[in-house]
This record gives C-alpha cells, structure tokens and sequence, in this order.
C-alpha cells in the first residue's frame, strides 16, 4: 500500500535519510523508531510530499508521490508532531474546511460533492466528541490546550478516513485518557484496512501496538522486523527484552553500524 524505495534527502552536506526502503501493507502498524536526529521526521515530510526527497521514491496505493501527487496524496494523512493550525478558523471551522478540502477533487457532481462534505462533517462532530473537544468547537486555536490542538491536529487529519495514516510523535503532551482514545482509534483504522506509521519516542506506549518496527541510525535502516526477530539480534542474555531494551542495545555505542 506504500512503498518507499531508495529515499534519501541531503540538507546540504548533511544525508538525513540514505537511501531507505520499505514498505507497509494494509492492516500494518510500523514504527518508524532511532535516536535524535536519525532522520524519523525527514522521512516521514518526505513521504508526505512536504519535503522532496533527493533521491529514491514513495508509492502510494500504485501512485507515484513526484508524478502523481494529488492521487498520492488523496488517501494519505499527516500528523506532524508539532500542532499547526490556522489562527483565526475555530475548531469546528477546521473541520469543516478539511472537509471540503479533501471533497474537493471528488466532486464530478455537486449532489455528490455536498454528500462527501456531509460524511466528512458528520465524522468530524463525532470525532470532537470522541476527543473531548465538543465543548471547544466554538474556540479559536489560540485558546487551546497544547493537548487539545493536538487532538485537532489529529482530528482533522482523521476526516476523510485515510486509507494511510502517518503519526509524528502523536502522544507526545496527550494526558492518559486522550492517549487511550488515540490508540483506540489507531486501532479502529488498523481494523478497517488502513497501513499505519508511528514515531514515536515513548517505547512503552507503542510497543504493542506496532506490528513492525524499523530502527533509524544516522538516516539508514539499522534493523527491521517484529519485536521477535529484532530479539534474535540480541545476545541470548536479552531474549526477553521490551522494546525499549531492544532500542538501547541496539542503538547504543557499541551496536553495530547500520547495513
Ligand atoms: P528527533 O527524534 O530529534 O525528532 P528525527 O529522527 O526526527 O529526530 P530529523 O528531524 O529527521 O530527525 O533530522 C535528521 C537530520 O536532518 C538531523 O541531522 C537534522 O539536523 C537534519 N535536518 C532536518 N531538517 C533539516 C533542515 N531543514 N535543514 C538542515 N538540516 C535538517
């Protein structure tokens, strides 16, 4: 469902991705995990198309993100890790405007087009309600929580039900019952087919929900694979490792040099 095969992006004379491929199918958690700087970020704008990459490719669902970006990208939702929204559209108004905009290149009719825009409001109203901010849907961003635009964040990126969902970071400043309803609706969209990939920094908090995990060192794949065979890398002493051990032995000074 997304490939990306040999990405790499210089920023000058800095590689902050080498030439990374993977991919993940429907129905799969992936998370993207490595140290400060490994590049997680990079990878992630790039698979997005915020970010050109400088070499290599992303495919979305068979569409290629530099020729056919608009068909890539319709299936596809980005949640960055730092919130960004627009000043002065209240947090209904956001929703409503992702609506639209996601509607937009679907509308061979107006009849159809005003239907979409009506699902789409429909599951914003419930997804406010589901993140607690049904009492904020009158509030501009400047009058939130860094919590709750964060759940708007994810709430807008949610709208128009991707069949890929990109999360930067998306625990990061969530109290414990937002963390459990995001996971839960991770969850809900892992159900319905959809391939998800996770950054994330809180180990513990991602850990059973991954199917997979790529480790990230200096922008190259140190390791991929499911909890069980990143184990099978480690000495027999750490065969019961969480993943959290497994991410410091095999990132640490000592651990080998990425393939
Ligand atoms: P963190 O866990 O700290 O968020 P990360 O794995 O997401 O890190 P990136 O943000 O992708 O890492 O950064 C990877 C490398 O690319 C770093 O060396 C960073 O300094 C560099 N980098 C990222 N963005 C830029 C930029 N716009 N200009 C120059 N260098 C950049």
């Amino acid at each position: 469902m997304i490939q990306v095969e040999g990405l790499s992006k210089y920023f000058g004379s800095i590689k902050a991705v080498d030439n990374l491929s993977f991919h993940v199918k429907p129905g799969e958690i992936v998370g993207l995990l490595g140290p400060n700087g490994a590049g997680k970020t990079t990878t992630m704008r790039c698979m997005c198309g915020i970010t050109p990459a400088s070499e290599g490719r992303v495919i979305i669902q068979g569409a290629d993100l530099a020729d056919d970006p608009i068909t890539a990208k319709r299936e596809l939702a980005f949640v960055p890790s730092e919130p960004r929204l627009f000043d002065y559209l209240t947090v209904r108004e956001h929703l409503g405007f992702f609506a639209r905009l996601y509607s937009a290149a679907d509308s061979e009719t107006r009849s159809l087009h005003r239907q979409k825009v009506q699902q789409s409001e429909q599951a914003g109203e419930s997804l406010l309600q589901e993140l607690d901010l049904g009492d904020r849907a009158d509030y501009l961003p400047g009058a939130l929580s860094r919590g709750m635009k964060q759940k708007l964040m994810i709430a807008c990126a949610l709208i128009h039900e991707p069949k890929i969902l990109i999360f930067d970071e998306p625990f990061t400043g969530l109290d414990p019952h937002a963390i459990r309803k995001v996971r839960r609706i991770i969850q809900a969209h892992i159900a319905k087919g959809a391939a998800i990939i996770i950054s994330s920094h809180l180990l513990g908090m991602v850990e059973d929900m991954i199917s997979n995990a790529i480790i990230l060192s200096q922008g190259q794949m140190l390791v991929e694979g499911s909890l069980k065979e990143l184990r099978q890398r480690l000495s027999s002493e750490h065969q019961d490792a969480d993943l959290e051990e497994i991410f410091i032995q095999l990132t640490s000074n000592n651990a080998q040099s990425p393939a």
